[in-house]
């Protein structure tokens, strides 16, 4: 640390990304990213988009914005697009909270995002089923984030839950995270119309093969998305590139593909978590593009350093409550086979 960086960050804890090593060629199961690559007609945007790169990119993604009213079924008012959704929910956390309430057990930014810009933070311990309880939402008027389905948990809350903790704190923002919606659970979206103080945000970075080209929208009530602007506007309009712009709306134009994706991972997901099953591994029911089981006979942190030397990455966290599980991304078939295959041999 320099003697010049200000002594209010001098604790700060950054968010850890997964790994993304470039020293070999591994089975990625780590970051939760598709293992399919983008369709053609989104490459071929991206490369058009290539040759404006000297003009300023429309701060407004007046035509994405159109496009994803549509998928999301709202005004274009209604959406605001950012650098990924890990921006909407930067912003969305320096526009409306002075204390915000989230589980122990969920994405990791919520907690550097409060570290970093001041915001108290309640933490409501998961219960030991690792399901939220939703009564330690409802009615305690702050601010509140809950990812659904639950990062690293991947278990999604019913709709009817969210909405009791939305309609029991109308004088605070609720976000719901629904970076894994399109592998399961209920879209909240609808209940924006409904509800003023309620923010989605989606991404396009585990469901529509965008991770790197970093995509996210923000979907509320037009006053909440137009304060989200102006905060925007006072710190970088252009957050989201021309190519990236024209790339999520290829993806929307060909939105089919895409879920036809999310299916097979699906698929896959539940035959990866039956495998795991009989080999003695507990699997939480998961509504993602991921699962988070523990073994029986062997320890988070040991898979994950020997599925590292065999060539296939997961994720481990070192937290108390998470050090005996790992969690796994859903990959192609091939991906899963191979993985369980390393898993055989470790047991
Ligand atoms: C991956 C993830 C995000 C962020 O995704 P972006 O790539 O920034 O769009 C947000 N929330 C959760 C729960 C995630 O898992």
């Amino acid at each position: 640390m320099s003697r010049f960086f200000r002594s209010r960050y001098s604790n700060l804890i950054p968010y850890t990304p997964g790994e993304q090593p470039r020293n070999m060629e591994y089975i990625k199961l780590n970051t939760n990213e598709s293992p399919f690559p983008p369709g053609e007609s989104v490459v071929r945007a991206m490369e058009k988009a290539a040759s404006r790169a000297n003009l300023y990119n429309d701060p407004e993604c007046t035509s994405l914005r159109r496009k994803a009213a549509e998928l999301y079924g709202t005004g274009a008012d209604n959406i605001t697009c950012t650098n990924g959704s890990d921006e909407i929910l930067y912003l969305a956390f320096s526009a409306f909270f002075d204390e915000a309430a989230f589980p122990d057990i969920t994405y990791g930014f919520y907690k550097v995002y409060a570290d970093v810009l001041g915001i108290k933070a309640d933490i409501k311990p998961l219960r030991e089923d690792f399901t939220i309880d939703v009564s330690d939402y409802t009615g305690i008027g702050k601010g509140i984030v809950i990812a659904n389905p639950n990062a690293q948990t991947g278990i999604a809350l019913p709709k009817s839950d969210i909405e009791r903790i939305v309609a029991s704190n109308q004088d605070s923002v609720v976000i719901v995270d629904e970076a894994y919606i399109d592998f399961g659970g209920e879209s909240c979206v609808d209940l924006t119309k409904k509800y003023p103080n309620l923010l989605v945000t989606q991404t396009f970075s585990k469901s529509r093969s965008l991770a790197g080209a970093r995509i996210g929208f923000g979907i509320g009530n037009e006053q909440l998305i137009a304060d989200i602007n102006t905060l925007r506007y006072s710190m970088n309009p252009y957050n989201v590139n021309t190519a990236t712009q024209w790339a999520a709306e290829a993806a929307i134009e060909d939105n089919e593909s895409y879920m036809a994706n999310c299916a097979v991972i699906v698929e896959n997901r539940e035959y990866t978590s039956s495998r795991l099953r009989k080999l003695g591994f507990d699997v939480l029911p998961s509504s993602s593009n991921f699962i988070f089981a523990k073994s029986d006979r062997l320890d988070g942190g040991y898979i994950y350093e020997e599925l590292k030397k065999k060539g296939v990455l997961v994720r481990h966290f070192t937290d108390e409550r998470m050090k005996d599980h790992i969690r796994v991304t859903i990959g192609t078939r091939e991906q899963m086979d191979i993985f369980i295959g390393k898993v055989e041999q470790l047991l």
